[in-house]
């Protein structure tokens, strides 16, 4: 059981991030912000595949201006990431946002900082402060370590904050280095009480991208650390909805949707599991209820993991022993064996 670090609670929208509330997905758009109707259409996608909130960034004002027709074409919570531009936050929150990430330090007039800050208390907007380590300001401590410095570079945008009576704050340090980010957060986790958002930036394609990721945060939550995540990756935002449930679900911190256990096949495989497996996760994909459905290859492990899912085969030569609830059901034939499981598990379904 992973024991959770206690954090301040903030609200984005509706969804509660750090203190006791679930561990929430985010994604960002990768459309033009500026075109609403793109935009609106590739976050109604996200909403399907269960993602709890969304970022776009807001380049110019116009992106800042179409935000308020997007936060009215969606249902999840909308963060508008901006930077330097103070005049962009505030027609942002103008629109409606539920979060800003914004670093208070990088809009150099001290008045308009109180500006954005006053506009967004009065709105009950959290601010995510956002620290990479490809942004790092250059007058830090050079004797400091990499995660130091980004602990240090956050901390500058907290006193901010801080000092304009303003507590409504997420932090994330994120950099490309699995090590250095890991660190970042620990030491950071020891510092202040706010709700972590954790992500590995710029992890690469999904092949890799998925890999880095899930490590990266695995750790990360493992040790009780971070509220929100996000798994950056370069494609399509739905592949990182669907990694950041996986590694939630994989460290028991959430349920989502059907899991499939699958045997990695070997010599004494005699159906084809890999085509029947991929056959099933395709099947499940478009499901939205916890499930466990496990796909084995042979007598030897497959009883037990069959047994020990909602739903299961352990194959043989030219048919499986299909089991249900901790059951064995009936025999099939290879041939059959899909769509037996497919019927058996849209009765479970409903
Ligand atoms: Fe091989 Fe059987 Fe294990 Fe599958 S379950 S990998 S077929 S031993």
């Amino acid at each position: 059981m992973i024991k959770r670090r206690i954090s301040n609670k903030v609200f984005i929208g509706k969804t509660a991030i750090g203190g006791d509330a679930s561990i929430s997905v985010q994604s960002m758009t990768k459309t033009d912000t500026r075109d609403a109707k793109a935009t609106i259409n590739q976050i109604k996608e996200l909403e399907e595949c269960g993602c709890d909130i969304i970022r776009c960034a807001v380049p110019d004002m116009e992106a800042a201006k179409a935000l308020k027709t997007i936060k009215k074409g969606i249902k999840i919570p909308l963060i508008a990431d901006i930077h330097f531009d103070y005049r962009l936050a505030l027609e942002a929150l103008d629109s409606g946002v539920d979060g800003l990430r914004l670093n208070p330090g990088n809009i150099t007039e001290k008045d308009k900082v109180a500006l954005v800050v006053k506009a967004a208390k009065e709105r009950q907007v959290p601010i995510r402060i956002g620290v990479n380590f490809g942004s790092l300001p250059l007058d830090l401590d050079t004797s400091l370590s990499l995660p130091k410095k980004m602990v240090e570079a956050a901390m500058r945008h907290v006193r901010i904050l801080e000092a304009l009576d303003f507590n409504l704050i997420k932090i994330s340090l994120k950099a490309f280095d699995v090590p250095t980010t890991v660190e970042a957060y620990r030491l950071m986790a020891k510092k202040v009480v706010y709700p972590l958002h954790i992500g590995i930036t710029e992890s690469g394609t999904p092949r890799q991208g998925m890999i880095r990721s899930s490590v990266g945060i695995g750790i990360l939550l493992n040790e009780g650390l971070g509220d929100t995540l996000r798994v950056s990756l370069t494609g399509h935002p739905r592949e990182e909805v669907y990694a950041g449930f996986e590694i939630l679900k994989s460290l028991n911190l959430r349920e989502h949707g059907p899991s499939l256990v699958s045997c990695p096949t070997c010599g004494r495989t005699e159906v084809d599991v890999v085509s029947l497996a991929g056959a099933v996760e395709a099947y499940l994909s478009k499901l939205k209820k916890p499930l466990k459905v496990a796909i084995m290859g042979c007598i030897v492990n497959g009883p037990g993991e069959a047994k020990d899912a909602d739903i299961g085969v352990a194959c043989g030569k030219g048919k499986a022993v299909l089991f249900k609830k901790g059951l064995q059901m009936r025999t099939v034939a290879e041939a059959d064996i899909l769509n037996e499981l497919i019927k058996e598990i849209e009765g479970m379904v409903g």
